[in-house]
């Protein structure tokens, strides 16, 4: 058990019907005797006691819930006082567990010891906090399904069969006269094939449970009066951003929350793209162009009446080659017998889709075009949720595994790739990680979790 006790206020700071203060260590249990004037606890089962501070006056009254160690979420005895939600009850409360020898917890502090005494692993940890976080049903189910295992369980299974693979490889290399006829043993390629199959396939889920984890940006830009206020409008079902026909009217950037099959996005109005002198509309249409830098996805409006015009098209080749776009023909509504176009080759390679944003044809195709460009697999279903700290960790482990598939013939390249996709996939569990990575990765978490 942890020498030292900790404590900290649990629940979210702010008024509500109730408030927790958790306190972890040795001394918890004879804390919260002291607080309480009660000595008995029973584990796993509530309490009703009063709450005293250190002149006997009752600060607040409650329910005391007792977990002894090894069974209890961080491995160490915990005790949770259950009082009501008032911000200064609570911090009266977790003073009162200060001066009585606790010390208040780190942020992440209580995760992090549950990952240190073995309870859960590294991504079931941060699963926690990003079911906290979820800001929709489908991230908040997937952040479960991490905290309960599935994707450990998927890396656990590609580790066990490098572990094996390795065995092998590194015994060929340190006993080389006892003839294992590593090279014709055809097991190994199978084998390495697998691992090929397994951590593409992992490396899929990971970037859609990233995907449901960060949402994506997508930026609507073009030329004034094109429909993009009326489209941010309409993709987030409200009246956002004024829309008028007078050019220039959005001059800052605005910005608005939607969710599409489960994925929360950030839906980025931009001022419109035109030569002008006037120096608010200029400072408005840089902060478009350096919002489309950094967009997972950027539409590229269009007023379809007009067509594909000169500026569209430097618009267009402003956008990084990286960043999935579509041309967005708006105003279909105002086209009568309106058929949509072939383009000639210099844009058949671009995503085109045509809507009316005020009369709200097409905006399903639309919404469905985006998901597909930023990589969403219609087809997964219980999907877990994932980090971009776990999709740098698979993406290098890919790399290696292909090093060693490229190379399997070479026992040297081959063990050696072999060795780095392994530690490389234990980083993300957590069975081999550096002391600044577990520090970075809990830093980040609040005080109480
Ligand atoms: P922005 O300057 O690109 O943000 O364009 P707005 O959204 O402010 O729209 C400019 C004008 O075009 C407004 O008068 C809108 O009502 C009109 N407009 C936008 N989208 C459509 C559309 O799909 N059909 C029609 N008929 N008018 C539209």
């Amino acid at each position: 058990m942890n020498n030292e006790t900790f404590s900290a206020i649990s629940t979210a700071s702010g008024y509500s019907g109730i408030g927790i203060v958790r306190i972890n260590g040795k001394d918890a249990l004879t804390i919260a005797k002291q607080i309480t004037k009660n000595s008995n606890f029973s584990p796993k089962t509530a309490t009703l006691c009063d709450f005293y501070d250190s002149n006997n006056c009752i600060i607040d009254s409650g329910l005391v819930l007792y977990f002894p160690g090894p069974k209890s979420f961080t491995g160490d005895d915990i005790i949770e006082l259950q009082g009501h939600g008032s911000p200064v009850a609570l911090q009266m409360l977790l003073n009162r567990t200060l001066e009585l020898g606790s010390r208040l917890a780190q942020a992440g502090e209580f995760s992090r010891l549950a990952f240190l005494n073995g309870k859960v692993d590294l991504i079931q940890a941060e699963s926690i906090i990003d079911l906290i976080h979820a800001e929709s049903e489908s991230s908040a189910k997937s952040a479960m399904r991490s905290l309960k295992g599935s994707f450990s369980k998927q890396i656990t299974t590609i580790n066990q069969q490098l572990i094996n693979l390795r065995m092998f490889v590194e015994a060929s290399l340190d006993f080389p006269e006892e003839d294992i006829d590593f090279i014709n043993n055809a097991r190994i390629y199978e084998q390495l094939q697998t691992i090929v199959t397994e951590i593409n396939a992992l490396l899929a889920n990971t970037k859609q449970g990233v995907l449901l984890n960060n949402g994506a940006d997508i930026v609507i830009i073009g030329r004034p009066n094109v429909g993009k206020s009326s489209l941010l409008n309409t993709l987030a079902n409200e009246d956002i951003a004024i829309v008028t026909d007078i050019a220039g009217t959005t001059r800052d950037i605005i910005k608005e929350k939607i969710i599409i099959n489960g994925i929360h996005f950030n839906i980025i109005d931009t001022a419109g793209i035109r030569d002008t002198k006037d120096k608010v509309e200029l400072i408005g249409i840089q902060k478009a162009i350096n919002a489309m830098k950094t967009a997972s996805i950027c539409l590229i409006l269009i007023d379809e009446t007009i067509g594909i015009t000169a500026l569209d098209l430097a618009i267009l080749n402003n956008v990084s080659s990286n960043i999935p776009r579509i041309f967005v023909h708006n105003k279909i509504d105002l086209i009568e017998a309106f058929k949509p176009q072939l383009f000639a080759a210099e844009y058949a390679n671009i995503e085109h889709v045509f809507i009316s944003a005020k009369n709200k044809i097409g905006i399903n195709k639309l919404r469905e075009a985006i998901l597909r460009l930023i990589g969403y697999d219609f087809n997964k279903t219980d999907v877990f949720i994932a980090r971009t700290r776990h999709l740098i960790a698979v993406n290098q482990v890919v790399e290696h595994i292909n090093q060693a598939f490229n190379n399997w013939y070479n026992l040297e390249i081959l063990a050696e790739e072999l060795r780095y996709a392994h530690n490389k996939l234990s980083e993300i569990t957590g069975t081999f990680s550096a002391d600044d990575l577990l520090g970075e990765i809990f830093s980040s978490f609040c005080i109480g979790k």
